[in-house]
């Protein structure tokens, strides 16, 4: 006679251990096996010399710069090429349905470069053996927890089956994947990727606000590459700090024999000469005198659109976002890039704010009555521990983000405070709610409106990427508080480029008509012609350098009319000047 269900489930309940959960599987399905993470060679010590590791993901200026401070460290490493729609269809046919299109486009890019390697006469063994994935990786909560498994999948279904991927932790640190660590985190790497990464940001930013501006078409472009290069020569050849090599020889005996002292001094020392070291600051200075080179017209009228979005669709240049940034400049508009030292800021604060919201339920005595202070004192000392590590992170972070600004000419934006973004965010969206880009992409839409620092919010996330959807959901609420908002949301995919432009241009119509508005009703306030103010500029050179400082005005959101309110007020001081510095003529008699 046929079992039926009942009789099934009832057989293979009885047939368990009492205390293994009680999942019903169908006849013959048998015991289900636990996921184990695949053992990988590791990738040791003694192949650091052979294996060259692989990485993208970030603008092109980040990864040079990363690049140069993997081979500064005696590593070999290439950057990937800036992913594609060729990558993405590769990515889609080897991965699995339903990812996030980040990973297609990633996954299909290290695929693709693989199998050129591969065209170019590489034999595939060696491929694997001499040759590592370095990426990031995470414990989700959204899709970004299966981005470490989705790479091992599709490289398997590639035939690349046994490829190593090194994962960069927020917990593990620098580890392999397995066995021993072959990214040794020591301090010169570590400060350099520091260095690197502010480094990025901020001539990424420098460039998107001169190239619009630029007189001479070109100029801006290849005079930031000579920069960059000048960069990561810097970062690539910079001798590393050596307290015996330093030291004079009086020191040198003393320290021989005391390691903690030496390594507490060579490690102070490290810190100090990649921070504030001449090599480091002389370079920055280098590259500031190089791009202050660049003529500019701040006079051009120009709508600023502020991106937020996922990580990766507000941080790629190419494909992976339709090219969404050298189409805005094309389109006349001025490009506030997001820096990748906000993500980080963001970790930062939200370790703070859950170990707070926790620690009601973390404390190990729940309610000490008001004498027991000891269980009082136990109570406070791990939250305050906690909060003080993880404040002087942010301290350090904060500083040295805005001292590479300071020492690149200072137009870089200042990182957006976490807390104010977290406070204007939370009616709409609870910062406690994790997941990409979390509230970050709420607040700082309200905060870059009401603080009148770009006409227009284009927002970039990946199609059907879960955080950002959620972001999305609440968005029309907040355009319906902040009526003067232009927010744009705009769903990357490996295709729908054109339909995408096209939404954005219409979007951008508007923000036109508004930056125009508010420069002309500069113009009007100063009372002069906008003829008088260039002339004025043409004869004050200065005032034709990327890096000359102009004050901000708080409800001006526009470069042109900030620029042109501050050269108004220029001439009226100058005017003042000469006025007052006039000499009374001498009337002499007639009868002399
Ligand atoms: S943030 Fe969005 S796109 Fe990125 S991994 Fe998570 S769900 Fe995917």
């Amino acid at each position: 006679m046929e079992e039926g269900p009942w009789r099934a489930r009832t057989r293979y309940r009885s047939s368990r251990n009492a205390r293994s959960p009680s999942v019903w599987r169908p006849r013959g399905a048998g015991c289900a096996t636990h996921f184990r993470r695949p053992l990988e060679r590791p990738f040791t010590a003694e192949e650091r010399a052979r294996v060259t590791i692989l990485f993208g993901g970030l603008t092109w200026k980040h990864e040079e710069l990363i690049r140069a401070v993997f081979q500064g460290c005696d590593y070999k490493c290439e950057r990937l090429p800036v992913p594609d729609v060729p990558a993405f269809q590769i990515g889609k046919e080897y991965g699995n349905n339903g990812q996030c299109n980040p990973t297609y486009f990633t996954v299909g890019n290290l695929v693709q470069h693989l199998q050129s390697l591969e065209k170019s006469g590489v034999p595939r063994q060696q491929i694997l053996d001499n040759y590592v994935f370095f990426t990031a990786g995470s414990c989700g909560p959204c899709r970004f927890g299966m981005y470490e498994a989705e790479y091992r999948f599709a490289l398997k279904n590639a035939g690349f089956d046994g490829f190593r991927v090194l994962l960069f932790h927020d917990k593990d640190g620098l580890k392999a994947a397995s066995g021993e660590p072959g990214l040794k985190f020591t301090v010169d790497f570590g400060l350099g990727m520091l260095n690197a990464l502010h480094a990025g940001d901020v001539m990424n930013d420098i460039i998107y606000q001169i190239r619009p501006f630029e007189v001479h078409p070109g100029e801006a472009d290849r005079v930031f590459q000579q920069a960059m290069v000048r960069l990561s020569t810097t970062l690539r050849e910079r001798p590393p700090f050596e307290i015996m090599q330093r030291a004079p020889q009086w020191l040198q005996r003393r320290l021989a024999t005391r390691k903690t002292l030496r390594n507490t001094l060579n490690t102070l020392g490290k810190i100090r000469e990649h921070q504030f070291g001449d090599v480091y600051v002389d370079t920055l200075a280098e590259c500031r005198e190089m791009l202050n080179a660049i003529e500019v017209d701040r006079t051009k009228v120009k709508p600023i659109v502020k991106i937020t979005g996922e990580f990766w669709a507000q941080t790629t240049e190419g494909d992976g976002n339709f090219n969404m940034f050298a189409f805005l400049e094309r389109e006349g508009a001025q490009v506030l890039v997001e820096p990748i030292a906000t993500w980080v800021a963001y970790l930062l604060y939200q370790g703070k704010a859950h170990a707070k919201a926790k620690w009601p339920v973390t404390r190990p005595h729940q309610y000490p009555k008001w004498w027991e202070l000891k269980k009082h004192f136990a109570n406070q000392m791990p939250l305050r521990k906690k909060l003080a590590l993880i404040g002087v992170g942010e301290t350090l972070w904060y500083y040295f983000y805005h001292r590479v600004i300071r020492h690149l000419g200072g137009i870089t934006h200042p990182l957006a405070p976490q807390a104010e973004l977290a406070e204007l965010a939370h009616p709409f969206y609870n910062q406690y709610a994790r997941g990409g880009e979390g509230h970050l992409e709420v607040g700082k839409n309200i905060y870059y409106t009401v603080h009148h620092l770009c006409h227009m919010v284009l927002a970039l996330k990946p199609f059907g990427c879960m955080p950002s959807s959620q972001s999305d959901g609440v968005q029309s609420a907040v355009i319906n508080k902040f009526r003067d908002m232009i927010f744009l949301p705009i769903e990357t995919s490996g295709e729908g480029e054109v339909n995408a432009h096209s939404r954005v241009q219409m979007a951008l119509g508007d923000a036109k008509a508004k930056a125009k508005a508010e420069f002309e009703e500069a113009l009007r306030s100063t009372g002069k012609r906008l003829e008088d103010i260039k002339d004025y500029v043409a004869a004050h050179p200065e005032l034709r350098r990327p890096f000359y400082h102009v004050p901000h005005r708080p409800s001006v959101a526009g470069t042109a009319a900030q620029f042109i309110l501050h050269v108004s007020d220029r001439m009226d001081a100058s005017h003042r000047f000469w006025r007052r510095s006039r000499v009374t003529g001498i009337t002499v008699p007639e009868s002399a």
